[in-house]
């Protein structure tokens, strides 16, 4: 059985009193049997990482550098985010690749130097509203998913992400039946790739994740858990999201 996994990406926000929210969650996190993990801003990690020291809180960072250190000002390294506590990172998350040109290739790169830091990489696909009215969701999530991810991804080393990203951010959620689709694809091309041990990534859904709608979510085919945006930031919302899984 795949265990479940509540996680929250706090994009660029969340400054030292926010650090009270991450308090607030403990309790929720520590009665599920699911895994709670949020991704603060690199700033705020060890501060985080101390906070929820001992807690059922894991802590992750955003985004890491393909390098592992040298003369590239203003990037961190996947050594750096392990060193100040994460223990996951996110990669080819869409606002990074629409934000900063990230490819696939840049991507699996990104993933390959979290796994040398014991970092577990979660791995973002997702086609724009564009592709999906044009009937290529499942070619782009295809093609993401196969290029992104590393031969070296393992169900225990690799969480994947399918976030469309016209869901992001929008209050717009594909239908159950939409997800379920794709969630079921991304199963098939994992065992198709990986052989059993494509059984054991967990896939999460994300994109405009509420409390009001993270029970049906949870109860979509291959859906493992979520990665949630803004309903990440306020532990009454967080909360209610971890409960539903
Ligand atoms: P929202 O939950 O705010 O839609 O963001 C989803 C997301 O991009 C998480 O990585």
């Amino acid at each position: 059985m795949r265990r479940k996994l509540a996680a929250g990406n706090w994009k660029m926000n969340g400054l030292a009193a926010d650090l009270a929210e991450l308090d607030a969650m403990k309790p929720a996190a520590a009665t599920r049997q699911t895994d709670v993990l949020i991704c603060t801003p690199a700033t705020l990690i060890s501060r985080a990482a101390e906070a929820v020291s001992g807690s059922a809180i894991a802590i992750g960072g955003q985004d890491c550098h393909v390098n592992a250190s040298g003369a590239h000002t203003g990037d961190i390294s996947a050594a750096m985010l392990a060193d100040s506590g994460a223990g996951y990172v996110i990669t080819g998350h869409s606002e990074r690749r629409v934000d900063h040109g990230e490819t696939d290739a840049v991507i699996a790169a990104k993933s390959e130097a979290g796994y040398a830091n014991d970092l577990i990489a979660v791995i973002c696909i997702g086609e724009s509203l564009e592709e999906r009215e044009g009937g290529q969701t499942l070619d782009v999530v295809g093609t993401q998913l196969k290029n992104s991810t590393p031969d070296a991804a393992t169900g225990a080393n690799t969480v994947i992400a399918y976030e469309p990203v016209w869901a992001i951010g929008t209050g717009k959620v594909p239908t159950l039946e939409q997800i379920a689709e794709v969630h079921d694809f991304i199963r098939a091309k994992l065992v198709e790739r990986f052989g059993e041990d494509g059984n054991a990534f967990r896939v999460l859904y994300g994109g405009s994740v509420k409390p009001s709608n993270a029970q049906d979510i949870f109860a979509v085919s291959n859906v493992d858990g979520a990665l949630v945006g803004g309903a990440s930031l306020k532990a009454s919302d967080f909360n209610a999201i971890i409960e539903a899984l």
